[in-house]
């Protein structure tokens, strides 16, 4: 991580490509934009939400490097599909897109996927770079270089990884963020202190408040330890082999709380409830030590976060939706468990569990 006072931010390494994280950067993300991917046409996308707060204006400064065009997409996941995808692949070729354009994916995580997977496909890929508005987009989705499109059957089953040119992320844009939003955000932040970085965790308590306001002299440092953790472990296992799944703790059942849900629940929020029974999990099979679920559970309610199944959520179809997760090898449901604040289970070189279904019904009772 290497500090840049001009910018008055950090640029991170992310192994291939550069994530800018800095506040207040203005005029000078066009130029950061355009010296990753200098491009003759650039094919700016973003949400309803986000398209004349900040897309307008940057697009009018893109406008200096090259063509620039605008494409808007309804805001929410439900809209993160092959349909969108391909009218924005349509509108491209519309605005006259060739091989020498650069997509510019600007938004939180549903326009990060989205227009990563239109350039990932567009003329057999074009550069992307993603200029992420969310907090769960700025210390997770933007990086490693997942895109994708959701179906009937389910989140993400359609997709390419397509690493970004790069990532510029300002925080100041979290200001005008709803609040959930930023909440949810911090769960991941606070999932990747206890998988890797106990230091992390306790910094993130500490100024708990001023990262809920968005305050940008504590956010900054926040997504920028997150990039830095996140971008390494995805480094080193691009494609999710082996120590990358400690980066799904809380996720199994996450997921299948969230598809439970019908999706009413924000991501970031049944991460929260994921990590807070996983931990369990992991106590009750010795894994972990004792309070290390405690602690989890205390931090994210802190954070406004909830911390346990919603009491009418049916546990048999909690479990029963843990084993479509994607993730569920033959036989038992695997997990990625802690042993302790800042480290993961590991196995013979696996980073996840397989745990029976009795021990995940007691827990989730
Ligand atoms: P994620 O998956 O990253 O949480 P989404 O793409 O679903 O994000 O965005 C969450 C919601 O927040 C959407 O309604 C989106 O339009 C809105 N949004 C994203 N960034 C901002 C921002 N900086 N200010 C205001 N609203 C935003
Ligand atoms: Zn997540």
């Amino acid at each position: 991580m290497s500090v840049n006072p001009a910018r008055s931010g950090v640029a991170i390494d992310a192994g291939g490509y550069t994530v800018h994280v800095g506040a207040g950067l203005g005029d000078d993300l066009a130029p950061l934009i355009a010296e990753a991917a200098p491009a003759h046409h650039y094919a700016v996308i973003s949400d309803g939400n986000i398209s004349s707060r900040y897309g307008d204006p940057l697009a009018a400064s893109l406008s200096r490097f090259g063509r620039t065009s605008s494409h808007v997409i309804p805001p929410g996941e439900s809209f993160k599909t092959r349909e969108t995808w391909s009218r924005l692949t349509d509108e491209l070729l519309d605005a006259g897109g060739t091989r020498d354009t650069t997509v510019v994916a600007l938004g939180g995580g549903v326009v990060g996927d989205l227009a990563g997977f239109v350039a990932a496909t567009y003329m057999r890929g074009v550069p992307v770079v993603q200029v992420p508005t969310t907090l769960l987009a700025m210390i997770d989705a933007s990086v490693g270089g997942k895109t994708g499109v959701d179906t009937e059957a389910g989140k993400n089953l359609v997709g390419a990884f397509h690493a970004p040119a790069a990532v510029v992320a300002d925080v100041d844009v979290l200001s005008t963020l709803p609040l959930a939003h930023r909440r949810a955000g911090l769960a991941e932040a606070i999932k990747h202190g206890v998988i890797a970085d106990a230091d992390y965790l306790t910094s993130i308590e500490s100024q708990l408040d001023a990262l809920l306001r968005a305050e940008p002299a504590a956010t900054l440092p926040l997504v920028a330890r997150s990039v830095e953790l996140k971008a390494d472990v995805a480094r080193a296992d691009p494609l999710e082999h082996g120590r990358r799944r400690i980066l799904n703790f809380g996720h199994t059942l996450g997921h299948a709380i969230e598809h439970v849900s019908g999706f009413s629940l924000l991501h970031g929020e049944c991460v929260a409830i994921g990590m807070v029974l996983e931990a369990r999990l992991a106590e009750r099979l010795g894994i972990a030590a004792r309070g290390i679920a405690e602690r989890i559970e205390h931090t994210l309610a802190a954070a406004g976060l909830p911390t346990s199944r919603p009491e009418h959520m049916d546990v048999n179809a909690i479990i029963a939706s843990t084993r479509r997760d994607k993730k569920a090898r033959a036989g038992a449901v695997e997990y990625a468990l802690p042993t302790r604040i800042g480290e993961m289970a590991e196995q013979g070189g696996r980073w996840s569990v397989p745990v029976e279904e009795d021990v995940v019904r007691e827990v989730l009772a």
